[in-house]
C-alpha cells in the first residue's frame, strides 16, 4: 500500500482535463503575467471568502511581509506571534527590523488566546499576528475585542485554514483570513488550496490598505515607472492562478474529505489513553490541513513514528523546536523553559497523513498499525 501524506498526484488525475485546458489556454495566450486568470480568480476567492478585496501575490511568506510594509510601522516596534509555529510569521517580521515578541499558546488548540496575547502588550506593541494552525481558527472574537482595546492592528495567518469558518458570540459567521485587518495565505502545493508551485494572497476589508498593499506587491508604484514608496516584486503566475481558479471550485469538498478522515482517526482512537486527538473547538470548524494528534509521553512519539514507519506510513513533527529557541530568532531572557506548553508540544505533537485522495484500505491500515504500537505486535 504506498501511503502518502499528501496525494497531490491522484488529487490532479481527478481534475486533470479541467487542469491541463486551464493550463494550455495560459500558454496560448502567453499572459504568463497579469493574464486575465489572475483578476478572476482574485474576484472568485473575493466572493467566496466574503472579502471585498483579494490581492494575489508570489508566496505566504511574502503575503505576511507585505502586510506589515502596509502598517507604516517603525524599526522597534513590537508584533505579537506565536512562537509554535512556522518560522514565516516571525522571519517577516525580524527582516522589516520589527521586534518579534512570541507567546505562548494553548496546550490543546495550539493556538494563542487572548489572554496569552493581553499579557505580552506594551506601549510599543502595534499588532497581533494570530496564525490558525493545523486549519482550525484562533478564538477571534475576544483576541479583536483586545486589538480594539490596545489600538492595535490584527494580521491574520490563514495559511493553513483557507476556508475555516469562526462563529462569533453574535452568530456571525466569517471565513479565516477575513476578520482581522489584514489576511495571508498561501497557495503552497501542500496547503489546501495549492497550486502547482508558489502562491499566496492578501485580504482585506479596508480600501486604504488594499490600494497600499496593491501598490507595494509591485514595485511601490500605481502608475508604471512612477514609484511613491518602496515595494517589492510579488505576482501570482497566471499559470498558478488558472489551476488556482480550477481547484478553488473544489476547496469545500476537499475539506470535507479531510474532515472524513479526521472524524474517522478521532473515533478509532478515542479510547487510546496514550494519545490525545486533536481538539476541536465551538466556535470554529476544522479544515485539517494537519491532523496533529498529542502523545502523552514525549518518549512514545518518536517510537509511534518509527512503527508507523516501519509499516510504511509516513507521519510528520509540525514542528520540531518553537521559535524562541532557534538560532535565528533568539532572544535574550527566552531561553529553553521560556514558553514550556510549547515546547512540550515540539516532543509530543505527531502529524498522521490525511488528504483528500485517502481510501478505506489506506485508512483501516493506518488505524490497525496505530492501534497496534501498545500491542507490541
Ligand atoms: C505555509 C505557511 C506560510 C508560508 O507560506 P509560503 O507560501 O510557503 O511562503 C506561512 N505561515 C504558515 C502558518 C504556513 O503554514
Amino acid at each position: 500500500m504506498n501511503i502518502l501524506m499528501l496525494d497531490l498526484v491522484g488529487q490532479y488525475n481527478k481534475i486533470k482535463a479541467q487542469v491541463d485546458a486551464g493550463i494550455q489556454k495560459v500558454i496560448a495566450s502567453a499572459a504568463f503575467v497579469n493574464g486575465p486568470q489572475v483578476k478572476e480568480f482574485a474576484s472568485q476567492l473575493g466572493a467566496y471568502l466574503s472579502v471585498k478585496n483579494v490581492i494575489p501575490c508570489a508566496n505566504g511568506t511574502d503575503a505576511l511581509q507585505i502586510a506589515l510594509m502596509a502598517l507604516d510601522l517603525q524599526p522597534g516596534d513590537e508584533i505579537i506571534v506565536p512562537c509554535f509555529t512556522y518560522a514565516a510569521t516571525t522571519e517577516v517580521i525580524a527582516l522589516l527590523k520589527l521586534q518579534p515578541v512570541m507567546v505562548e499558546v494553548d496546550a490543546d488548540t495550539f493556538n494563542i488566546t487572548a489572554e496569552l496575547v493581553e499579557a505580552a502588550i506594551t506601549p510599543k506593541t502595534k499588532a497581533i499576528v494570530p496564525v490558525h494552525l493545523y486549519g482550525q481558527c484562533v478564538d477571534m472574537g475576544p483576541l479583536l475585542k483586545l486589538a480594539e482595546k490596545y489600538n492595535l492592528y490584527v494580521i491574520e495567518d490563514a495559511a493553513q485554514a483557507l476556508g475555516a469558518e469562526y462563529t462569533f458570540s453574535d452568530g456571525r459567521i466569517a471565513k479565516a483570513g477575513t476578520m482581522g485587518d489584514i489576511g495571508c495565505t498561501s497557495f503552497f502545493p501542500s496547503k489546501n488550496l495549492g497550486c502547482y508551485g508558489d502562491g499566496g494572497a492578501l485580504f482585506t476589508n479596508n480600501e486604504t490598505l488594499a490600494e497600499k498593499i496593491k501598490m507595494i506587491a509591485n514595485h511601490g508604484q500605481q502608475k508604471k515607472y512612477y514609484h511613491e514608496i518602496v515595494g517589492v516584486n510579488s505576482r501570482l503566475d497566471t499559470i498558478q492562478a488558472a489551476i488556482l481558479g480550477i481547484k478553488l471550485q473544489y476547496l469545500d469538498d476537499y475539506a470535507r474529505t479531510r474532515n472524513v478522515v479526521a472524524e474517522t482517526y478521532d473515533k478509532a482512537f478515542k479510547e487510546l489513553e496514550w494519545l490525545e486527538t486533536p481538539a476541536r473547538v465551538m466556535n470554529s470548524d476544522h479544515v485539517f490541513h494537519q491532523y496533529t494528534l498529542k502523545l502523552k509521553n514525549a518518549s512514545d512519539r518518536d517510537l509511534l513514528k518509527s512503527h508507523l514507519e516501519m509499516a510504511g506510513i509516513p507521519s510528520m513533527i509540525y514542528y520540531p523546536l518553537p521559535l524562541h529557541l532557534q538560532p535565528a530568532f533568539k532572544q535574550e531572557g527566552l531561553e529553553k523553559g521560556a514558553f514550556p506548553v510549547s515546547e512540550d508540544l515540539c516532543t509530543k505533537v505527531l502529524s498522521l497523513p490525511v488528504h483528500t485522495e485517502m481510501t478505506d484500505e489506506q485508512l483501516t491500515y493506518i488505524i490497525d498499525t496505530l492501534n497496534s504500537f501498545k500491542k507490541g505486535n
